[in-house]
């Protein structure tokens, strides 16, 4: 640049004070090492932005094919617990900063991510400080007709508060309802109505849902379709291979998972995943068989759940 103004300036110099055929000669020559300058420079330029532009393009593609492995969380304590929904603060810290990690990492072959179901006030006070200082954005689905109204969820300002701080506020029912469950009308409140509530609190669209309980079906799909979601989340522990699926896979996390075995999950290698998603679907067949009501039973016995628990995710 520098260059291309000194020559400018040289051929006005020049230009000005020729009176000789000798100086017009070399002004010329000064004007046309100019236009040659500027030529290639604007060339440049051009080449620069269409790189920047190419670039960015490939890695868009790159990170639209990117597998992704999404983590549902509910609830973090400070202390040990028997529920198995519970995760302990310190153990989630650790897990985020290998999170944050992996995402920021190149190489990755499989990119961790990070959602929250029901909206438990330990995701703003607990889960919160955690993901900023480990630079994790998590997705936070949200039971809306629990949202300031009951003890130990988050209220329209807490939420208000994790959007601020550029997390992600999706929907998870308006009772926390299994959809399969629901006859046409109560659909509509669970799936469309929670949108819009959603989209009225925090005046920003809301795309996204996660199944209460994991239960669906082609009907439940219809609906949610409908009720103006582009993507859904299931508790089906399974990759999700392009950002743009309807439909994406979670692998629940309990307390007392270790970082090693996590690590390994996150390793297509490992066939860990693989194993996981048979399990998963023998308990699909176990609920059919033993039915919705009989199988939060025995699933509460197993888990020690607590009385004002969620279902299973
Ligand atoms: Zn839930």
């Amino acid at each position: 640049m520098g260059q291309v103004v000194s020559a400018i300036k040289l051929a006005r110099s020049t230009e000005a004070t020729a009176n000789c055929n000798y100086e017009q000669c070399a002004t010329q020559d000064s004007m046309q090492m100019a236009n040659n300058l500027l030529v290639r420079r604007q060339t440049f330029v051009s080449l620069a932005i269409r790189w920047n532009v190419a670039t960015i393009m490939i890695w868009r593609e790159q990170n639209k094919h990117m597998q992704r492995l999404h983590f549902l969380y509910h609830e973090l304590r400070t202390e040990d617990s028997s529920y198995s929904y519970v995760v302990k603060s310190s153990e989630f810290s650790r897990q985020m900063k290998l999170f944050g990690e992996m995402q920021r990492a190149t190489q990755s072959e499989v990119v961790p991510e990070v959602t929250f179901d029901d909206g438990h006030i330990s995701n703003l006070h607990l889960a919160l400080p955690i993901l900023q200082e480990q630079a994790v954005r998590a997705r936070f689905f949200i039971t809306v007709g629990w949202t300031g109204r009951r003890d130990g969820y988050m209220g329209w300002t807490d939420l208000r508060e994790l959007q601020a701080a550029q997390q992600e506020i999706g929907a998870h029912g308006w009772t926390h309802t299994l959809l399969t469950h629901c006859n046409a009308t109560q659909l509509q409140t669970e799936l469309k109505d929670a949108r819009l509530k959603l989209e009225d609190e925090l005046g920003a669209p809301v795309p996204t849902m996660s199944l209460p309980g994991g239960r669906y079906n082609k009907r439940v799909l219809e609906a949610c379709r409908e009720a103006g979601y582009k993507q859904i989340f299931t508790s089906i522990p399974q990759l999700q291979r392009s950002s743009d699926e309807e439909l994406v896979g979670r692998l629940n996390v309990v307390g007392g998972m270790s970082l090693e075995w996590m690590e390994r999950v996150l390793d297509p290698a490992s066939g860990l995943l693989n194993g996981l998603a048979r399990k998963d679907k023998v308990k699909g067949v176990a609920k059919s068989v033993l039915g919705d009501v009989l199988y939060a039973r025995l699933w509460a016995l197993v888990n020690r759940s607590e009385p004002q628990s969620d279902e299973p995710a």
